[in-house]
């Protein structure tokens, strides 16, 4: 019943004419999809002609970060009216490298969705242990901390349209994936406290994404887990041959 959801991060990568490229060349070889909704994140400077090459397709844009207030003295910052303003749709909040590199904290990405579905930005919130943290056995307390923080204030009208990435850091960017064994005991665990947080037919209608290190290879079986509901996906989503087959092998029909 929940709708894979497949999101290419670019992150610092693709100039424009690799962006608009990339774009169109993903579009194509995913238009006979069904059941996918399928977003790519190209950097800020892209999105408008991103956005633009995608207009009428069935590929959404998403942003990799955003500022929450609407305008004002925060130099450097991009805000969530000028992302709608250039169609984009969804926005990626609290990923690790962002919490890592540049001082994200569960607070701050609370606000930032709240302020994102506020102004009808749907957001891709990441959350992940660290390899520390996963040899500790401390997944499921950091992965419960930084759920209930990231959604702390978010009422049952608006919880449904939130994607949740579950991304363990150790699996961005390492080769190194979580056995779809591993990420689908993690996810269930999620559901079960959006089930505590909510309700379990709430719960049930919530998408969590899977991240990292997905590739072709391992799609297949990571969808295929109950509680996966697609991928956040890094590296692989800078080819359209590699991101599209990973889109392709989610439409569960
Ligand atoms: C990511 O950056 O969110 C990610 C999952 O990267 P990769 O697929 O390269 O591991």
């Amino acid at each position: 019943m929940r709708t894979p959801i497949i999101a290419g991060n670019w992150k610092m990568n693709k100039h424009l004419e690799d962006a608009i490229a990339l774009a169109e060349a993903v579009a194509s070889a995913t238009s006979d999809v069904k059941n996918v909704d399928v977003v790519v994140a190209p950097t800020f400077v892209c999105l408008a002609s991103v956005a633009s090459a995608l207009e009428g397709t069935h590929v959404g844009v998403a942003a990799q970060n955003m500022h929450t207030a609407t305008s004002g003295a925060f130099t450097g910052e991009i805000s969530p009216t000028m992302l709608t303003d250039v169609g984009c749709g969804h926005v990626i909040l609290g990923h690790s490298e962002r919490r890592q590199f540049f001082g994200e904290t569960d607070r701050g990405v609370n606000e930032k969705a709240k302020v994102a579905l506020a102004h009808g930005l749907i957001p891709i919130i990441c959350i992940g242990e660290s390899l520390g943290e996963r040899e500790a056995e401390q997944t499921m307390d950091k992965v419960s901390f930084q759920v209930t923080a990231a959604l702390s204030g978010i009422g049952e009208e608006d919880i449904t349209k939130v994607v949740l990435a579950y991304e363990p850091i150790w699996a961005i960017g390492t080769g190194k994936t979580a056995t779809p064994e591993q990420a689908q005991e993690v996810h269930a665990s999620i559901r079960a406290l959006l089930a505590q947080l909510y309700s379990e037919d709430i719960a049930q209608q919530i998408r969590i994404q899977y991240g990292g290190s997905v590739k072709p290879a391992n799609i297949a079986d990571l969808i295929s887990q109950p509680d996966i509901d697609g991928a956040l996906v890094g590296g692989a989503s800078l080819k359209a041959d590699s991101f599209s087959q990973i889109v392709m092998a989610s439409d569960k029909g």
